[in-house]
Parts: C-alpha cells; structure tokens; sequence
C-alpha cells in the first residue's frame, strides 16, 4: 500500500551554476508542489497506515522551512535545483516518516519536476 500527500510552497531562488546571462542566474520565483508518498501494510485492526494528522505534522514543519523563502539561503540548499530539493527534503523527513518512498518536486508552471527514491546505498540494503 502506498499513501501520498501533498503540499505547495511558495519560493525564491537563482542557480549559481547558470551561465552569466542566463535567467536561471537571476533571482527569480516559483510555486512549488512536493508530493511525498510512503508504503507499508495497512494495520490489520485499524485499516490505517499511518494518521494523515501525522504525516502532514511531519511535511508542515518541512513546509514551513521552504515557504516563502529565499532557497539559496536555506542550510543544504546553496545549489536549490529541483534534484537537490527533492533531496533535502528527503534527508529531512526519513527520520520521521517510517516508510518513505518517494519525494517528488515540481513545478507545474514549467510541467517539469523530479523524484527521488532516496540514497542508492540504503534502497539497495532494503
Ligand atoms: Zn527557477
């Protein structure tokens, strides 16, 4: 059983690596969509696998340290392409959210984004 649940945020950024010229050079913004999904066996009395009241506890506080915000000054994310957030935001929430699977971030204006399965290391050891 996989669950997913969603969130936008709001956010600022501009890639160093651009090349001088190049609008992704400058400061510019988008609205993002994260989609976080985690898999496991629903409990076999309740029905559920996890509360959503939890999951979005775990994905707000994520929310939060994205939303409205210059990216480039967020810790971890000098270099804030759509890989390297979608990273983040893994390394953020696998603490907290047994089962995690997949982090998607988009951004639906551009009909571009990226997913991430977490370290090769630790889906290989699973
Ligand atoms: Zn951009």
């Amino acid at each position: 059983m996989r669950l997913y649940k969603e969130f936008h945020f709001e956010a600022a950024h501009f890639l160093p690596s651009a090349p001088p010229g190049h609008p992704n050079s400058r400061v510019h913004g988008h609205s993002f969509r994260v989609r976080v999904t985690i898999h496991g066996e629903p409990d076999a009395r309740t029905g559920i696998l996890v509360h959503f009241e939890e999951f979005e506890a775990a994905l707000a506080e994520t929310r939060a340290a994205l939303d409205h915000r210059m990216l480039n000054e967020v810790e971890g994310l000098a270099m804030p392409t759509l890989e390297r957030i979608a990273v983040w935001i893994w390394d953020r929430l696998h603490n907290r959210l047994p089962g995690l699977m997949e982090v998607m971030v988009a951004r639906d204006s551009c009909h571009e984004g990226a997913i991430y399965h977490g370290p090769r290391m630790r889906h290989a050891a699973e």
